[in-house]
């Protein structure tokens, strides 16, 4: 089944959400947990999550993805810094204990003038501090492009954060084809080769998401500027064999391009009619 759904707003709650979604034909959505750029959450409204999860069922909308605020910095040089990191990463996957089997993605950090080395014992750190065995959410570590002193733009970097973790089990990874093409993995021309690397360096058993994004630049760029889907250097046919491979088609899909929601939905309906299945 093709699972495919867009960023979406959370300022009207989960159940709005959830109504939007499928008002624009799509199946599962993404959103941030709290305003992208940090601060405090709007408490959880258990009426609301409720709703939800009965409209979810009925209407058959799956793999839902929390993302973090992309202000935290889980390898921030400054304590106080990684502490708000913590806080607000506790404080999330706190409120996901009321969504079972939910999603929860981030951006590993920005090292600054660590060195990735330091960077990766500090978000692993960051991640010991705050999952714990109760845990039911899946927390998704995202691949980046690279830009400035992002952590996580190799897959080697992205194992070696896993390989620290207490809870690797609880652990998976979101592939963002805009950033891992401005990364500098060519999946356009070798996808195949790409996805081969990911699994002799990761375990393709850990890719639990995709954020299905064309790019404003080429290959290797660094840049992370997003673009609609086949307006960018992806391409449509790029993206079609992204959709449609053996080892991809069976992830949730989640569009984060710079679009309103009728342009979400143009987008959703373009990829079904793209889908092989
Ligand atoms: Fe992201
Ligand atoms: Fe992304
Ligand atoms: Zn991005």
């Amino acid at each position: 089944m093709f699972r495919i759904g867009c960023h979406l707003s959370a300022s009207k709650g989960y159940l709005a959400m959830g109504e939007q979604a499928v008002a624009i034909e799509a199946n599962t959505f993404q959103y941030f947990t709290r305003n992208p750029r940090g601060g405090a959450a709007k408490e959880l409204d258990l009426k609301d999550v409720e709703k939800y999860l009965e409209f979810a069922a009925q209407n058959d909308i799956g793999s839902i993805l929390a993302h973090a605020p992309y202000t935290i910095n889980a390898c921030a040089v400054d304590e106080g810094i990684r502490e708000f990191a913590r806080n607000t990463m506790a404080d999330d996957l706190r409120r996901l204990s009321y969504l079972p089997d939910s999603l929860y993605n981030f951006h590993p950090g920005s090292h600054v003038k660590q060195g990735a080395q330091k960077g990766i014992e500090l978000i692993a750190q960051t991640l010991n501090q705050v999952m714990t065995d109760s845990l039911t959410t899946t927390v998704l570590l995202e691949t980046m492009a690279g830009k400035g002193t992002e952590v996580g733009r190799t897959f080697e970097e992205l194992q070696a954060i896993l390989e620290r973790t207490d809870y690797p089990e609880k652990m998976g990874v979101c592939l963002d084809t805009c950033h891992v093409y401005d990364g500098g993995y060519d999946i356009v021309n070798h996808l195949d080769e790409v996805l081969a690397e990911f699994d002799r360096v990761i375990g393709l058993y850990r890719l639990k998401a995709i954020h299905l994004n064309d790019s404003k630049n080429p290959m290797g760029s660094h840049k992370d500027r997003h673009e609609k889907i086949g307006e960018g250097s992806l391409t449509l046919e790029a993206i079609t064999r992204i959709i449609n491979h053996p080892l991809l088609k069976d992830l949730p899909f989640f569009l984060e391009t710079p679009n309103e929601l009728p342009g979400y939905q143009a987008e959703i309906r373009l990829l079904k009619s793209k889908r092989t299945e």
